[in-house]
């Protein structure tokens, strides 16, 4: 999903500004990488989780990031057009035939099965060249990846001297959750899969992983969410730097009396005289419909920051609008225009996605294209 540039969209115009910080962007890589104490690459799949590809890439070539990945060849072709160096991976492994296309741009797959394997090693014959590429093992999430057998029997596979294989890469099920006995079992099979294949560099570690206990991080970490400031310990306090803020604009204030009630459904009403404030944001936007309330789980429903106050929503999230009880901001602190926060510092996007009933993750992935985009720092 491209967002437009900066400035395509006036503020006065757009609904809500979203303003993304590519310093602390920069900041999140280097205590990412402090911490992984190896190497460390940046996942900038999906429109770099919503911040954009094209700002967030130079942003973090130049705090030091020389290694991208992607999910998708398309976004691959998007970050080699801004940078010339770097060395990018596509997770997602690569669609039959277009092995060429990775060559052409410098752009190595991620071999996930025996027919990518075959496919970019007769490619490679062919051309007379040991093109690298990245070879994933699956340790426990069946999704993508050779099953753990199949990983060990490369270590007397002739094909991996068609190719390079230039990393040994695996992924984490369940790193957010320190507790979870998962993690030991997949460092013990990515950790065996080593010992088999020696000479190829490891990445094992997302975030989350980068922040486990005892977690080697191998040759290479591979963050992404926690680059953008989501909460890699979601059981601790967040040691990532704020990345997105995203304000929207009240248009209409009103009075709800009691008994009358509020958006489509009438699913909430008004448990006596409250001040209902309009703002101009919704689900065509991606903030998501689940974050609406009904009277009884008003509590756990969305919030925006009015004048320095958590203020609920109240009712549905419509398509283009959502509506809040100002009542608890005194009536003269603000009127028509003036902006609440949705996304910041002290609303996070892992709060923002936990009253919504998904994560952040999703929260950032979804950003709007209807956003007056704003981006601070990075490189002049
Ligand atoms: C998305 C992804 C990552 C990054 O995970 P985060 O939890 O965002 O840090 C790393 N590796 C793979 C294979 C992924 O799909």
């Amino acid at each position: 999903m491209q967002g437009p540039q900066s400035g395509l969209i006036p503020d006065a115009e757009a609904g809500a500004v979203l303003t993304i910080d590519l310093d602390a962007i920069a900041d999140n890589w280097r205590i990412l990488r402090e911490r992984a104490g190896t190497d460390t690459a940046a996942v900038v799949k999906a429109d770099a989780y919503g911040t954009g590809i094209e700002k967030t890439v130079p942003a973090l070539l130049q705090a030091g990031c020389r290694v991208f990945f992607v999910a998708h060849l398309s976004e691959a072709k998007r970050v080699r057009a801004v940078v010339t160096e770097a060395t990018i991976y596509v997770l997602n492994g690569f669609p039959r035939g277009t092995a060429s296309t990775y060559a052409n741009h410098d752009i190595r797959p991620v071999l996930g099965s025996q027919e990518e394997i075959e496919e970019w090693a007769a490619f490679c014959r062919a051309q007379g060249a040991r093109l690298p590429a990245a070879i994933h093992v699956d340790t426990g999430m069946h999704r993508l990846g050779l099953p753990i057998v199949e990983g060990l029997a490369l270590a007397d596979d002739p094909r991996c001297k068609d190719f390079e294989p230039a990393l040994l890469m695996s992924h984490l099920v369940s790193a957010e959750e320190p507790e979870n006995q998962i993690n030991a079992r997949q460092i013990a099979a990515f950790t065996a899969l080593r010992n088999a294949l020696p000479g190829i560099p490891g990445s094992l570690a997302n975030s989350s992983g980068t922040f486990l206990k005892d977690m080697p991080c191998f040759e290479l970490a591979r963050p992404g969410y926690a680059l953008y400031g989501g909460n890699p310990t979601p059981h601790l306090t967040n040691p990532m730097s704020p990345v997105v803020n995203l304000e929207g604009r009240i248009i209409q204030l009103r009075y709800a009396h009691e008994g009358e009630t509020a958006g489509y459904n009438a699913t909430w009403t008004a448990p006596g005289r409250r001040r209902l404030a309009t703002i101009s944001v919704g689900y065509a936007d991606g903030y998501p419909r689940a974050a609406g309330s009904t009277n009884t789980n008003v509590g756990e429903a969305g919030i925006a920051i009015v004048a320095g106050k958590y203020c609920s929503f109240v009712g549905r999230v419509s398509m283009d609008l959502i509506i809040i009880d100002v009542t608890d901001v005194p009536e003269d602190e603000i009127r028509r225009g003036d902006k609440v926060t949705l996304v910041g510092p002290d609303l996070t996007v892992d709060e923002v996605g936990r009253r919504a009933g998904t994560i952040g993750y999703e929260i950032l992935t979804s950003l709007g294209r209807r956003y007056a985009r704003h981006y601070r720092g990075g490189p002049r």
